[in-house]
């Protein structure tokens, strides 16, 4: 990521605030009370979501693609990234999209995943993240564990559930499910509109001109939401039934009061696919530790994000993915 705009800095870090504080609250009842509700929340996010997806190991493939350690444009660790993907999705129907991007530090070449699990019905949704860290974070240890580390394990662990599915030539019972791991999210120099979202403003404008774009029925973005302390926001510019869809979902986990708390518009990948009329929505957390120190800082580390976390976010996208195929 990625820069907020428009909101007043003061007014919207008071509000943020408040709603922190009763976030903790509710979080310390459910562990020192273990009330009702904590237990059905426990059940929701156990076992008895059976063959799905699990938190648990999307922190584990987190953990194995953040060990790689930072990953940014032109350094090794990017190379590594990129045969990370290559090796874990060996087996299934994947595309490298490599292409060159017009940097401010000259041509850079930069590669995106697409993966893909055939579904039934004819149209496509997209699950998006970015992989790849700072370069101008390049002089500290910037492993970018909640940016671009945290989403590459959800999609990872997600597509573990889809490949399942899909197995033996077996097909998706709604539509086509594309996970897209983007590369060049993050400035090269300082964040503007040339100068950040190079994979998805590459990959939007190539399936706009050869006629994809009209098969995407939804495009969802995932951001930082690996974060421990998880309050996503409504991003302002995402299209309105998809986040009412994914309300509705997050009310049918209990997990309502992590989605949707705060509102604001945030610059990101989603942006080249809203602009060419995608229905898309932005699911990112960009309040990050005190604050935001998190951000964007050697501290954004592992012990920063949760499996508990990474489990909303499976089981609500999951949960959204069924109410599109139900539209
Ligand atoms: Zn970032």
């Amino acid at each position: 990521m990625v820069l907020p705009s428009v909101a007043p800095q003061g007014q919207r870090g008071g509000f943020v605030v408040f709603l922190k504080a009763r976030v903790t609250w509710t979080r310390a009842a459910a562990g020192l009370l273990l009330s009702t509700a904590a237990i059905a929340h426990a059940q929701h996010h156990g076992a008895s979501e059976g063959v799905g997806f699990s938190g648990g190991r999307a922190y584990e493939y987190a953990r194995d693609f953040v060990a790689i350690g930072p990953r940014w444009p032109t350094s090794p660790g990017h190379l590594k990234a990129e045969a990370f993907l290559r090796e874990h999705f060996r087996h299934d129907q994947v595309e490298e999209d490599t292409f060159t991007a017009d940097t401010p530090i000259g041509p850079v070449a930069m590669r995106n995943f697409i993966v893909r699990y055939p579904g039934k019905r004819d149209g496509v949704i997209v699950l998006a993240s970015h992989y790849e860290t700072n370069y101008w974070l390049r002089n500290i240890n910037f492993v970018g564990a909640n940016d671009g580390g945290a989403t590459t394990g959800l999609l990872m662990a997600l597509a573990d559930k889809f490949r399942a599915e899909t197995a033996g030539g077996r097909k998706l019972d709604g539509y086509s499910v594309w996970l897209v791991f983007f590369d060049g999210e993050e400035a090269i120099r300082s964040w503007s509109e040339s100068d950040s979202t190079y994979g998805s403003r590459h990959l939007a404008a190539k399936w706009g001109r050869d006629g994809t774009l009209g098969h995407i029925k939804a495009f969802i973005l995932t951001d930082m939401i690996g974060d421990r302390d998880l309050d996503i926001q409504r991003e302002t510019q995402s299209t309105a039934w998809l986040v009412d869809l994914v309300r509705e979902a997050a009310k049918k986990h209990h997990d309502e009061q992590y989605f949707f708390q705060t509102e604001e518009s945030v610059e990101d990948d989603h942006l080249a696919f809203v602009r060419r009329g995608v229905p898309s929505i932005d699911l990112i957390d960009l309040d990050y530790g005190p604050n935001n120190s998190y951000h964007h800082t050697a501290q954004d580390t592992l012990d920063k994000i949760s499996a508990r976390s990474l489990q909303i976010d499976g089981d609500v996208i999951l949960e959204t993915i069924r109410l599109i195929n139900q539209r």
